[in-house]
């Protein structure tokens, strides 16, 4: 038995999980469906900032546009410590395609003048 807590939503439903993979604690399926993934294979979206040069502030604020596999957290941040954008950075542009082989892209959450 496997226990944790969901972080799908602020709830944040205690559960646990047993050795035929059912659920119980979840007020929702999506809790279910979070449990199964975190012990089998567990994601994030990561949030973080750039360097930026040629706005009004020196770091522009980014996330993965989807979940990338935890394990991989460290090589996307040491990936976004090597960019640098150029203000202005639109929201939703993107900073970064295919982030460590991922297929996901990492994109601006700002909107910055220059
Ligand atoms: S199980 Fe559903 S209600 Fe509970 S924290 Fe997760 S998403 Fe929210």
């Amino acid at each position: 038995m496997r226990e944790l807590v969901c972080i799908v939503c602020p709830r944040g439903c205690h559960m646990k999980v047993d050795d035929e993979w059912n659920v119980t604690g979840n007020t929702c399926p999506r809790g279910a469906e979070y449990a199964r993934a975190e012990l089998t294979h567990p994601t994030r979206v990561l949030t973080s900032t750039v360097r930026l040069e040629g706005g009004r502030y020196p770091r522009c604020p980014v996330k993965t546009a989807a979940p990338v596999p935890k394990e991989l957290l460290p090589r996307v941040m040491a990936a976004l410590d090597e960019v640098t954008l150029r203000a202005p950075v639109h929201v939703g542009q993107t900073v970064l395609e295919d982030v460590c082989g991922t297929g996901v892209a990492v994109v601006a959450t700002r909107e910055l003048t220059a």
